[in-house]
């Protein structure tokens, strides 16, 4: 019989992607025994190989260390499952025409049904709609004859890190769990406080769980979408908007200050474009229509666009045509300090670029070489340098800490003399502004 908490400290984590692999790396970090499972043996060969294919700062270094301790070991099968006490599941969910594609999160518990053992504890981690724990994850998980609260456990957790951040955040997040019966959320809570000793929120149910991972994202994108608005009148009104919205979030509000994020060239990644949409189908297949998260949609997925216009604008004040102009793209994943290019903003942009007639140079230190090639349909520069020769505009558009090295003044003899800097994630302050400024560079930034 499942009972809660049993002091274990073996783990199965299955779908070793971007998010199962930090957890896998990080449990293992704090001596749990985990064994990772994915379906795709090149990623078990790649992780096996010690070479990580997920550009997250810290990342391959605590999953090598776990794999080198013995503490972590992948593999492609299931049946390792049962020497686990608790099987978290991170497998991808992916939303199509606003609908949860269930199929790998299906695929997975048929497959874990058939290993699952009397006392184990079940967790998903992936981000799913409103019910999928109760209705889909629980019933596949019975069709191995064990019953759920009786036999097994199963809990819904979601994961709430973000990329570029992503061991911090899963280290001091509070950890939201919802639980199929009060067993199960009581040893899902005692494994995450006995392991990364995560501040827990027990929910009241399963659903209650898995609605705050959507409330948190269509939050997110919600602010962004008002912050990417804010950022198009300031610029209309020759006002700054990075300072408007410092000044704006000292004001208190509620339980804490006011926390406008920042506008930029896009919102893309695996979970921002999706997991609003997991509410808005959850609510409209209950009757309910919710009108802000298809608003927020479309003012975030015109950013790229906006920000084509706004290069062209600027070139065109420097009086060269967009057909004419050569033009140096830093930064293309997705957000700041990641590799990621899935669902970039970046490549609307490059893409309406060339549409214009711009020859674009691509850099980014962060992503893989051959995904960018791939995405992209051009080879990346080797470097900053090589990208910005004889460049008639600099577009940062994912603004990584490595880009801090380069000093565009350092640089001037290599670009047009008319050089014109496009700041695509409102980043740079106003005495760097200021500086390129003095040396002959124009700038213009989203809101700026
Ligand atoms: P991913 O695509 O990087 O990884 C998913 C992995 O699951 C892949 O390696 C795939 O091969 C594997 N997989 C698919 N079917 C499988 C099966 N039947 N058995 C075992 N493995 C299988 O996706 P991700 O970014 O890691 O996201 C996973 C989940 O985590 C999603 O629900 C996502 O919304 C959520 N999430 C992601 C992040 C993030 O920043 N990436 C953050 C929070 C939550």
């Amino acid at each position: 019989r499942f009972l809660p908490d049993q002091g274990s400290t073996r783990a199965a984590v299955i779908g070793m992607g971007y998010m199962g692999s930090t957890v896998a790396a990080t449990l293992a970090g704090e001596g749990v025994d985990v064994v990772g499972i994915d379906v795709d043996p090149a990623l078990i060969a790649q992780l096996e190989q010690r070479r990580c294919p997920f550009s997250e700062p810290g990342l391959p270094e605590l999953l090598h260390s776990g794999l080198d301790s013995g503490r972590l070991r992948v593999t492609t099968d299931y049946g390792e499952v049962s020497d686990a006490d608790v099987v978290i599941i991170a497998v991808g969910t992916p939303v199509q025409d606003t609908r949860l594609v269930d199929f790998y999160l299906r695929a997975a518990c048929t497959k874990l049904a058939g290993q699952l053992r009397e006392g184990q504890l079940v967790i998903l981690k992936s981000t799913v709609p409103p019910g999928v724990s109760r209705k889909i994850v629980a019933p596949l998980l019975e069709g191995g004859g064990l019953a759920v609260g009786e036999d097994f456990g199963l809990a819904f957790c979601p994961e709430r890190l973000s990329e570029g951040r992503a061991l911090h955040e899963l280290r001091t997040f509070p950890i939201a769990v919802g639980g199929w019966c009060p067993d199960s959320a009581a040893a899902a809570a005692a494994f995450w406080q006995r392991t990364i000793d995560a501040e827990i929120i027990i929910c009241g149910s399963m659903e209650s769980a898995e609605m705050v991972k959507l409330a948190n994202n269509w939050w997110i994108d919600h602010n962004i979408a008002m912050a990417n608005e804010l950022a198009k009148l300031c610029a209309v009104l020759d006002v700054d908007v990075l300072q408007v919205i410092a000044a704006a979030n000292t004001m208190r509000k509620g339980t804490g200050n006011v926390n406008i994020l920042l506008p930029s060239v896009g919102v893309g990644g695996s979970c921002l474009t999706k997991d609003p949409w997991m509410a808005w189908r959850a609510a409209r297949d209950h009757g309910v229509e919710l009108a802000t998260i298809p608003v927020a949609r479309e003012v975030n997925d015109a950013m790229p666009g906006y920000t084509v216009d706004l290069i062209t604008e600027e070139l065109a004040r420097a009086g060269r045509p967009l057909a004419d102009a050569k033009i140096a793209v830093l930064g293309v994943a997705f957000k700041n300090n990641t590799g990621d290019l899935r669902a970039t903003p970046v490549l609307p942009v490059v893409t309406g670029l060339r549409e214009g007639g711009a020859e674009v140079a691509v850099f980014d230190p962060l992503a893989d070489a051959a995904e960018v090639e791939k995405v992209f349909g051009v080879a990346q520069a080797q470097t900053a340098r090589e990208a910005l020769a004889g460049a008639d505009c600099i577009a940062v558009l994912a603004r990584h800490d490595e880009f801090a090295e380069i000093d565009f003044v350092a640089l001037r003899e290599s670009v047009a003399p008319s050089c014109v800097i496009v700041d695509g994630r409102a980043y740079y302050s106003p005495e760097t502004i200021d500086r390129f400024r003095r040396h002959g560079f124009s700038y213009r930034g989203i809101g700026r």
